[in-house]
């Protein structure tokens, strides 16, 4: 009777280590939602084995897309980034696992999808960098800036996902 819910009592009592709890912000993009692969990019990362901890189905402004995108103010594609972000629903997400942001990274492939590799994100489902389908955090401190833009504490979800013990030894 142990081999299997002994497992699933382990992950309800065992402390989380942090490096486990790392966060990134993931959002899919206005043409990620209107091309029907909101399903595609979450499936990706909860087969991966991270956890779903934020997420929202939203029309953002432009200012809120200005501040989300504010280091890159002095590029000249900064005005119709933001308008176009801003221009149909997103959908914002923080999902949680060892070296999210820099494995997220690896799963949606290069900024420029040309140069992404098929079966990443951008590799396999899109061809211009102004419509590369999905953004993600660039690092720990911006993906806990990004987070705090677009959620509020209480807006995080806390809980034990049943898979832990059989994604991280
Ligand atoms: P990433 O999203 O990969 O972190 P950046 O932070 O450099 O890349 O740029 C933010 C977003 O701005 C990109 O995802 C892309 O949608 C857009 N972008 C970047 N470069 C260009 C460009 N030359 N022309 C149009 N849009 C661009």
């Amino acid at each position: 009777p142990w081999s299997c819910s002994g497992l699933a009592y382990r992950a309800m009592s065992t402390k989380v280590p942090e490096r486990n709890k790392e966060r990134s912000f993931i959002m899919i993009k206005p043409n990620g939602v209107q091309r029907g692969l909101i399903g595609e990019v979450i499936k990706r990362f909860e087969q991966k084995g991270y956890k779903l901890v934020a997420m929202k189905f939203m029309q953002a402004s432009e200012e809120h897309m200005q501040k989300h995108y504010t280091h890159l103010q002095s590029k000249a594609f900064y005005p119709g980034l933001c308008k176009y972000m801003s221009s149909s629903p997103v959908v914002p997400m923080v999902w949680e696992g060892l070296d999210v942001v820099r494995t997220g990274r690896v799963m949606l492939g290069e900024t420029n999808p040309g140069d992404s590799l098929p079966g990443t994100i951008r590799g396999d489902f899109c061809l211009h960098v102004g419509r590369n389908l999905v953004h993600g955090s660039d690092s720990i401190e911006n993906a806990n800036k990004e987070i705090a833009l677009w959620f509020r504490e209480d807006e995080i979800v806390t809980y034990t996902a049943g898979q832990y013990d059989w994604v991280y030894d």
